[in-house]
């Protein structure tokens, strides 16, 4: 995965991710940066899942 469809706010290049972090099965921290050599903008983003057929699986959950 070579990013997420975002783009710089500066110079509207692509961003790439540098490094990604799971702080939690369903919740990521990604940081990135421009792909814009001279641009050199840098951001994070947070990442999270959310279950959406809760459902089909409630019976096997063993936590809320
Ligand atoms: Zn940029």
């Amino acid at each position: 995965m070579q990013g997420l469809g975002l783009h710089c706010e500066r110079c509207g290049s692509r961003m790439r991710i540098r490094t990604s972090r799971r702080l939690h099965p369903h919740y990521s921290r990604f940081y990135l940066e421009c792909s814009h050599s001279a641009c050199d903008y840098r951001c994070r983003g947070d990442f999270t899942v959310q279950t959406v057929n809760d459902s089909a699986n409630s019976e096997n959950r063993t936590t809320g």
